[in-house]
């Protein structure tokens, strides 16, 4: 190939992502732009374009799944009075806590009513669900809405992983049954498993979560975890059981057939696209900076042309009718004309994570050929110009495979069976995720989940659903015939 190669390239990422994820994680976030934390303000990040369009695209593909099933979009204010964000006891226990609040306009004039700035929208949208659903004509009623969040998180603050503000889509919905409810959680699950993992490329175990960690003011909450280089397990989408608790707070009611008002039964689910944005970065980034699957990077093809000699003019011409004939296909393509040598360029687009490159050279011209270069394997191979469109669109869906194979190749073999502290403890610090025997997910298991906590830092991260499972044994903690299995992880 090109000469440029044997020159020597400038290093523009070079960090070991298994061995040190935290300064790997915390350096792409700055050399990618990804995300600029001198804001000023703990917990808040601007995000530059690099990071918006990666998150525009996830948004995209999720609100055409939702819309695909029917959950229509709507937005609403960011302040929520206090009167109706305290209206559900549970609610306000678990969430005032992290709530932002504006009590004063101007110079210091009180509000009459302190504002919260919302930290998720029950208590915004409920009050107006009571207004517009009448009968059981109007039901079901499925909105969501895209939006970002407010929450006073103690802990320390990560880029996109644990912010004070986050970006999500949150889906609403309401029913005249139980039963339908149980339906949208499935059908939720779903969609996760179809966006999160068949699109995104993240591998998730989906959990039915204890008593004390489900939502608070929901009947049941059940969430999607995948696990981080570092062997702790982060929590993607959630989706929620409402039961009746919200509709009986907000006066959430219908007319059903038989001329009875009685209350609505309802589900909220929750995709923090920024927290998933941070999720992928790490699951399929590498020691030379981002991999971004081809379905969400915001150029999917970046073309590097070589000039050599008085063919510039040329070369330039070749790659902007390589531009044309990708565009004119639908791809996100961009031609960098910048100066700087072809072998800085490629490093450059190697850490910021794009999927494909095309390199032209004078060479490449006269035989009319491009060498095309894939982010995922560093392979590069050599095509005819003829078969652009065709050789671009199959090495973008391979790559996607290729990204998702890797990362579920390192799920698996990730649970292991643990019935002791030191077994737990051992699994947890290979970075694994015990299978333990337990008493009860119910709230008389919290002080067994808060021993286990306090003597191997893993916590209880729920029932599994998508498989049957008969406990076997005693809780490691009680010693109490164990009615089910669990799950323990250290976690985010
Ligand atoms: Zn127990």
């Amino acid at each position: 190939m090109s000469s440029e190669k044997k020159g020597p390239r400038s290093t523009i990422f070079d960090i070991d992502k298994e061995k040190n994820f935290p300064d790997w994680y915390g350096e792409i976030c700055k050399v990618a732009e990804l995300a600029d934390i001198r804001y000023g303000v703990k917990g808040f990040t601007p995000f530059p374009p690099w990071s918006l369009m990666s998150m525009n695209n996830m948004f995209n593909i999720l609100e055409e799944v939702l819309q695909r099933k029917d959950h229509l979009p709507m937005l609403f204010p960011t302040v929520i009075p206090e009167s109706n964000l305290t209206k559900e006891a549970k609610h306000v226990e678990g969430f005032v806590p992290q709530v932002f609040w504006i009590q004063d306009i101007g110079d210091g004039e009180k509000l009459e009513e302190r504002l919260a700035l919302r930290p998720t929208s029950e208590t915004a949208i409920y009050p107006m669900y009571s207004l517009w659903i009448r009968s059981w004509r109007d039901l079901p009623l499925k909105r969501y809405q895209r939006c970002s969040v407010f929450r006073s998180e103690v802990k320390s603050t990560r880029p996109f992983l644990r912010g004070r503000e986050f970006l999500w889509i949150e889906s609403h919905n309401v029913y005249a049954t139980h039963d339908e409810v149980k339906a949208q959680v499935m059908e939720d699950l779903e969609t996760t498993k179809e966006v999160i993992t068949e699109d995104f490329g993240i591998p998730v175990m989906v959990f039915r979560r204890t008593q004390w960690d489900k939502f608070p003011g929901g009947l049941n909450t059940y969430a999607a975890d995948t696990l981080m280089p570092d062997g702790k397990v982060i929590q993607l989408p959630s989706t929620h059981d409402l039961g009746d608790n919200f509709a009986r707070a907000f006066d959430v009611k219908y007319l059903n057939e038989n001329n009875e008002t009685v209350y609505a039964w309802q589900t909220c689910y929750g995709p923090a696209v920024s927290r998933i944005f941070g999720a992928m970065i790490a699951v399929h980034g590498d020691n030379k900076g981002l991999r971004l699957p081809f379905k969400i990077a915001p150029y999917q093809i970046v073309v590097i042309p070589i000039f050599r000699g008085d063919t510039a003019d040329a070369v330039l011409e070749y790659c902007e009718n390589i531009q044309k004939t990708l565009r004119k296909a639908g791809f996100r393509v961009h031609i960098d004309m910048r100066d700087g040598t072809p072998g800085w360029k490629y490093n450059y687009w190697e850490m910021k994570g794009v999927p494909v490159r095309v390199e032209v050279g004078p060479r490449d011209l006269k035989g009319n050929k491009a060498v095309l270069f894939r982010r995922d394997t560093m392979e590069r191979e050599t095509i005819d110009i003829k078969d652009l469109k065709k050789e671009v669109s199959a090495l973008g869906k391979d790559i996607d495979k290729n990204l998702r194979a890797a990362a579920e190749a390192r799920f698996e073999g990730l649970i292991v069976d643990a019935d002791s502290y030191g077994t737990i403890e051992d699994t947890l610090d290979k970075g694994k995720i015990a299978r333990t025997p337990f008493c009860t997910t119910e709230m008389e298991g919290l002080s067994c989940a808060d021993e286990i906590k306090d003597r191997t830092g893993g916590e209880v991260r729920g029932t599994r659903i998508d498989v049957e499972e008969k406990p076997d044994g005693v809780c490691v903690s009680c010693g109490k015939v164990a009615t089910e299995i669990v799950y323990i992880a250290r976690s985010y």
